[in-house]
């Protein structure tokens, strides 16, 4: 499996499950990144709109117990610990924000290897969608 090249800005990466929208309730893994120049006015997340100085990463899927790395943080090294997040085992995986497309060569390298790695694991399908655009219907794998 080809590791994805680049980095990313990203504020933390965790597992949890999916708060709204059509999806409420599946596991979900999400991979927040920093930074977003929308200023929506019922933003809930204003500590993303600038570049994160570390992400916070979840160190064991359900334990909530993180480890801070400085960004930025290198796509294979995300891809490890998403791995390490049992990313198969997810329904979904949400690229969120702050506002990803801000960054689209990273997101163009994660979300394919994101997907290529759940499906040698699971049946996962995984969603690209920026912050702004929550509630998208996910693209089936
Ligand atoms: S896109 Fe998301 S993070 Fe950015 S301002 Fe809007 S709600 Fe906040």
């Amino acid at each position: 499996m080809a590791e994805p090249a680049g980095t990313a800005n990203l504020v933390e990466v965790f597992s949890s499950v999916q708060g709204e929208g059509p999806h409420v309730g599946e596991t979900t893994l999400f991979v927040r990144f920093g930074e977003c120049d929308l200023r929506c006015a019922w933003c809930d997340s204003p500590g993303t709109w600038k570049p994160a100085k570390r992400c916070r990463i979840e160190i064991a899927r359900g334990t909530g117990k993180r480890v801070a790395v400085p960004n930025p943080v290198a796509l294979s090294a995300l891809l490890g610990a998403c791995e390490r997040l049992e990313l198969g085992a997810h329904r979904f995986a949400s690229l969120t924000g702050g506002e990803p497309l801000l960054q689209p060569e990273a997101v163009a390298a994660l979300a394919p290897a994101l997907r290529a790695a759940a499906r040698a694991r699971s049946s996962i399908r995984s969603t690209s969608a920026s912050c702004a655009s929550r509630g998208a219907r996910p693209r089936s794998s």
